[in-house]
């Protein structure tokens, strides 16, 4: 059997003949940037998130950046992100001209530590990016609590957790902004780069528009040097037609991720994602543990089975990072994780006999 990490194709083929229509409707009434179909796609997915506005952008990275920007944060302040996460978090921080810190994470949810985040703040922090990686929800609660203590914002980025919720709340009734990734291979994913700021807060939302639309509000005058970071109407449409799957897939890949527990359930040498019961995690991974994980990698691909590893290296021990000096005894958790984690294949159309069979070969691996 082969099982591939992800399966774009397949999810393609369960809508082929909606999403072609809809490209070509976009074609038909040549609405490639923002226009019509990104208007919709805007209200549907601020809908989606419970929130009151979406302001679509080109992709999650720059969500980040603007989000940032528009809240006045750059040259002089500081921004806390999570030692473990994609390096579109900390690079948003360096491009809005702020400088970053990073914290190390919770051994168990792999999300920020906030019991260890108190030394990293300083009187020029500014924000703290919350990630909620792999799609398991941040501790919101508690970083709320430091945030009203310490003054600083909390920044969500929520580029791997579309529909996620902690404690029967959606995560912007937690406060936003959220800042949100439609890259193919995410929960909800475009046919090419996309994203989006979702937030309640109407003048953030106007200035973020602006700012990513070449600073302009009006018609013919610029308020500002802005950027050109915009959701093309391509993209719109068919995340219009994805949004209403969304719900859907989160529950299959919920399925799944049981599954895989039932199933990895005591094997020696490994862990399996540790969930909060009062969380809806979306499974955007599915990351075991396991001190054995090159053996067991190389074991899985003989048997046709691809893994990635999310991420090989925690951000303070990538060489874009050199010049900080950190070490990696700095963040000992993010620092061990990068050799331990493992992201098993994940997405709505793997069938539960493809489980079975990637489970099957982690226990030979490991119960031998
Ligand atoms: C994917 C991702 C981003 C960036 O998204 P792009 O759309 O690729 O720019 C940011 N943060 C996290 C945690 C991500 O997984």
């Amino acid at each position: 059997m082969k099982v591939p990490f992800v399966d774009l194709v397949a999810q393609y083929q369960t809508l082929a003949v909606e999403i072609d229509q809809a490209i070509k409707r976009v074609i038909a009434d040549a609405a490639f940037i923002g226009g019509k179909y990104a208007g919709e796609f805007e209200k549907n997915f601020a809908a989606y998130c419970g929130a009151r506005h979406c302001v679509a952008v080109g992709n999650g990275t720059d969500a980040l950046m603007i989000v940032l920007k528009g809240l006045k944060i750059g040259p002089g302040d500081e921004v806390i992100v999570p030692a473990n996460t994609f390096v579109a978090t900390s690079e948003a921080v360096t491009a809005s001209g702020a400088r970053v810190v990073f914290a190390d994470v919770d051994p168990e949810t792999y999300n920020l530590d906030v019991s260890r985040l108190e030394k990293h703040i300083t009187s020029r922090t500014k924000a703290v990016i919350a990630v909620h990686l792999y799609g398991h929800p941040a501790d919101l609660a508690g970083l709320g609590r430091l945030a009203d203590r310490r003054g600083f914002k909390i920044i969500q980025d929520s580029a791997q957790a579309h529909g996620a919720v902690i404690a029967g709340r959606k995560l912007i009734e937690w406060g936003g902004p959220l800042c949100f990734s439609f890259y193919p291979s995410k929960n909800l994913g475009a046919y090419g780069d996309a994203g989006a700021i979702v937030t309640d807060d109407e003048d953030l939302a106007v200035w973020c528009r602006m700012y990513a639309n070449h600073g302009r509000l009006a018609k013919f005058d610029h308020d500002l040097e802005g950027v050109n970071s915009r959701l093309d109407g391509l993209q719109g449409a068919i995340l219009n037609v994805k949004i209403k799957y969304l719900e859907e897939w989160i529950e299959k890949r919920r399925g799944h991720a049981a599954l895989y527990d039932s199933l990895l359930k005591g094997v020696p040498d490994l862990i399996t994602p540790k969930t909060d019961p009062d969380r809806r995690h979306v499974y955007h991974l599915y990351v075991v543990r396991t001190a054995k994980r090159e053996p067991l990698r190389r074991f899985l691909q003989d048997r046709g089975v691809a893994t990635g590893i999310h991420y090989p290296l925690a951000l303070p021990n990538l060489t874009a990072y050199k010049h900080f000096g950190h070490r990696p005894e700095d963040f000992p958790v993010a620092s061990r994780l990068q050799d331990e984690i493992l992201s098993l294949p994940m997405y709505p159309e793997l069938t539960g006999a493809m489980i079975e069979y990637v489970a099957a070969a982690i226990k030979e691996f490991l119960a031998g």
